[in-house]
């Protein structure tokens, strides 16, 4: 299902004027997070851009190399795929040659799925093949539900859920948090071989407390960050200055919060994540749904059309070079 741009700016003017023109809507409050869900803390300033967790990733569940070099000699994914479910992007300004900078600097992003406290993707799925944990907040996707409509792709404000297009029986691909190594007592793969704590896995709360007490601290202070798993701390810690971050947990609030957070010494729009409402759009979309209307086309409707503004926004954010230094030589990837 390809949706035109023409076609959601209709929609969100429609939508638009009948929210408004409703005195009497009842709103939906945004789902809260389970309070033991588990998620990641990716640190930005702490990231090298080596990708282990790109290759770990995908070892870990199963998915094919995809190259987009000519010689197709390495696995070299340029955006999440139906191969792909964890990607390093990387920024560069200017002459790029100050880490973490956003004048003349660069620095790299992480994207995989978020998993919403109260996710778009559930919201939008009509055959309950997108489910969200009631204890671990985990984001979970079930192919033998699934109907291949699709909704769950229009529906994020993060571009997550990709379609595989090129299988015969195509299902829909994102990152479960590693839900399957869980019972195994294992954790993300991400996480797990991160070398410099980048990308922590943990409880969300406790994650929270870490990427504040970053938040506090004084640029060039001599700092330990945990590696691996921040419950059991389960590797030894990495050790460095700390960076001059930008006074934001994005995902804390966001959509009504995310298990994925993010630190950044870069402005966060300019490392390609969408500006967004503290309202999550499932609670604006089923608030019309349920007040509105009694089918469900309209809310879906709604909910596409607000994840293409919020795609539409980073995009017109997106003046710089989001070029990874090997993707370069080899094509490009854009954030
Ligand atoms: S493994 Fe860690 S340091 Fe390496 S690219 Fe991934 S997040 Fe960054
Ligand atoms: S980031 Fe997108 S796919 Fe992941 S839980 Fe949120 S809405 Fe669903
Ligand atoms: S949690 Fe697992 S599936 Fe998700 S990005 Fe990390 S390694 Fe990939």
């Amino acid at each position: 299902m390809s949706i035109d741009r023409r076609d959601f700016l209709k929609g969100a003017l429609g939508s638009g004027a009948l929210l408004a023109s409703s005195a009497t809507v009842e709103a939906r409050e945004n789902n809260p997070m389970p309070s033991e869900a588990v998620g990641l803390l990716f640190d930005s300033t702490l990231c090298v851009g080596c990708k282990a967790c790109v290759a770990a990733c995908k070892e870990v569940n199963g998915m094919p190399p995809e190259f987009s070099t000519q010689d197709q000699l390495w696995d070299t994914p340029i955006d999440l795929s139906g191969k792909t479910l964890n990607v390093i992007k990387f920024y560069k300004q200017g002459t790029g040659e100050t880490r973490n900078s956003e004048t003349d600097g660069f620095a790299f992003m992480k994207n995989s799925c978020m998993h919403c406290a109260d996710p778009s993707c559930v919201s939008a799925c009509p055959a309950k093949a997108m489910t969200k944990d009631p204890v671990t907040g985990v984001v979970s996707y079930n192919k033998d539900a699934c109907i291949g409509c699709r909704y769950c792709v229009a529906a994020c404000p993060f571009g997550v859920p990709r379609f595989e297009y090129d299988k015969a029986i195509p299902q829909i691909s994102k990152c479960q948090l590693c839900r399957h190594r869980m019972k195994d007592g294992k954790y993300a793969a991400c996480a797990e071989v991160c070398p410099t704590g980048a990308t922590l896995f943990g409880k969300v709360k406790d994650l929270k407390v870490e990427a504040k007490r970053r938040l506090a601290l004084k640029p060039g202070e001599e700092t330990s960050f945990p590696r691996g798993n921040l419950t059991t701390r389960d590797q030894v810690p990495h050790t460095a200055p700390a960076a001059t971050y930008v006074q934001h947990l994005y995902g804390d609030k966001e959509v009504g919060g995310t298990q994925v957070l993010k630190l950044s010494a870069v402005p966060f729009e300019k490392l390609g994540m969408p500006t967004l409402p503290e309202r999550s759009y499932a609670a604006t979309s089923e608030t019309l749904q349920h007040t509105l209307y009694s089918g469900m086309a309209l809310p879906i409707a709604f909910l596409g059309v607000l994840s293409f503004l919020a795609k539409r926004t980073t995009k017109d954010n997106d003046g710089d070079d989001h070029t990874a230094p090997d993707d370069k030589k080899q094509g490009g990837s854009d954030v």
